[in-house]
């Protein structure tokens, strides 16, 4: 069922109730009032003819007739009976109909009201000169029973058209309300991946509607973002594949063309070795960047005490490049062991932190890189800092991005994979990493992990 049906149906329904419900009290209320009415006047109809009865018995000619109503009721009867239940007179025999003798079983003070098919009966003790009398007194309310009648079938057609008067106007404030949606709809409908640029139009006003336009316009923007990436992502792996593979093949087919002596052919394996190390690199990379991306495998956390793996990739970089030069320092050291530990998986983290302590070294003409470790109660955090060239503000922009190097990066070997591997790795950790940076005056990479539990 359609949004517009169900608030259509529901309002309806709502509304529907409620008249209902006001429509049965007025008719209840109405009907309880005209039969009390009713009786006041069978009763005063009865009374006067009882009063009439007694005075011509006494022939006594002053006798009381109340003037509270003096209309005639249909098939009135009203019948008189002495304290011994015997009937004296009756008022109107032709109405009679059979008396049962419960009616007149009552204490005094009190009255009995029936019904029998149309009429409505009363039964009470009426004292006069002193002395208790029983009445019973029928009649059938000719004019309130038709004007309660004509009030149900006013009641009855009333609802019927009031509710279908709201059911119209609801079903036509719903499409009023929706129509916005089914814009929204019509138009989300036809972005597809060629037109990911169009984007929803925005009313002036803040409602729901407008806000509800402006999330699916940025998410339209973050789908076209991821978009440009995959496809730029693509291209950029081809490419930075395809460099090296082209370097061999060409360095081969050059060597291939006359007999070389053995230092020649030495020098070209060696280059094609560097070749071959750096498409492995980018394979690694690109392998570790799918593993990273795999936000649900979490089989292979361990718990790693961060300043021991600082340690060692310490030990591991000084190995293979001799010149480069890493301190570690602790802003504080904590008192429990617990606080230094980071749980994730042990090959991604390490390559995390080699590439940003690599790159820190691999930058600056010192080739030092200085790194401070903060152990907070909840989190960790770890500063790189470098003196070197630091990375231009266009660039820093864009410096997660796989495959981006800086213009700085010109002669310096890498292959631009690397920061974008440390933000997955960190990020899949629920870590975070953000760079500052001055141009020929350094860089500082923050890490943060939260504390293992
Ligand atoms: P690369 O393999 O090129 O080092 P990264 O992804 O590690 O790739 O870094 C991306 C780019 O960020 C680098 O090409 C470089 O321009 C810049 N960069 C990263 N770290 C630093 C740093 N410490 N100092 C200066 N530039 C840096």
């Amino acid at each position: 069922m359609t949004i517009r049906n169900k608030l259509s149906f529901r309002f309806t329904f709502i509304v529907a109730g409620i008249l209902i419900l006001f429509s049965f009290a007025i008719y209840f209320f109405s009907e309880d009032y005209r039969h009390d009415e009713f009786i006041t006047r069978l009763k005063t109809h009865a009374e006067n003819s009882a009063l009439r009865f007694i005075a011509i018995q006494n022939n006594d000619n002053i006798y009381y007739i109340s003037d509270k109503d003096s209309v005639t009721i249909y098939k009135e009867n009203s019948l008189l009976f002495n304290k011994h239940k015997k009937l004296l007179f009756q008022s109107n025999p032709h109405n009679s109909f059979p008396i049962k003798k419960e009616w007149l079983e009552f204490e005094d003070e009190e009255e009995l009201q029936f019904s029998f098919e149309d009429f409505e009966i009363i039964s009470f003790i009426y004292k006069i000169n002193g002395e208790n009398y029983y009445i019973i007194a029928s009649g059938i309310d000719k004019y309130g029973l038709s004007k309660l009648k004509n009030l149900k079938l006013v009641l009855i057609f009333g609802n019927i058209i009031c509710i279908l008067i709201v059911f119209v106007l609801s079903r036509f404030y719903a499409t009023q309300i929706l129509k916005p949606i089914s814009r929204i709809i019509q138009k989300v409908d036809i972005i597809s991946e060629q037109n990911l640029h169009e984007r929803l139009k925005i009313d002036d006003n803040d409602d729901e509607l407008s806000k509800l336009s402006k999330t699916f316009n940025k998410m339209l923007e973050r789908i076209e973002d991821a978009f440009i990436m995959k496809r730029n992502f693509v291209s950029n792996a081809s490419h930075e594949l395809r460099t090296p593979l082209t370097a061999i093949t060409g360095q081969l087919e050059v060597t291939l063309l006359k007999q070389r002596s053995i230092d020649d052919y030495e020098k070209v394996i060696k280059s094609v070795l560097d070749d071959i190390k750096k498409l492995n690199q980018i394979c690694n990379g690109l392998l570790d960047l799918t593993y990273a991306n795999n936000k649900e495998d979490n089989l292979s956390n361990v718990k790693i005490r961060v300043d021991e793996l600082l340690w060692e990739i310490r030990n591991d970089l000084l190995k293979i490049h001799s010149e480069y030069q890493i301190e570690i320092d602790y802003l504080n050291m904590p008192d429990d062991e617990n606080i230094m530990f980071i749980k994730g998986n042990m090959h991604l983290i390490r390559t995390a932190l080699i590439n940003v302590i690599d790159n820190a070294c691999k930058y600056a003409p010192d080739k030092l890189a200085k790194i401070v470790l903060d152990f907070k109660s909840d989190r960790i955090k770890i500063q790189v800092k470098d003196n070197g060239i630091g990375i231009s503000e266009e660039d820093l922009k864009k410096i997660f991005t796989p495959f981006y190097r800086g213009i700085n990066a010109k002669g310096f070997k890498g292959s631009g994979l690397g920061l974008a591997l440390c933000k997955r790795i960190i990020e899949k950790y629920n870590g975070k990493i953000f760079l500052t940076s001055q141009l020929n005056k350094g860089t500082t990479v923050f890490i943060e992990f939260p504390v293992a539990v």
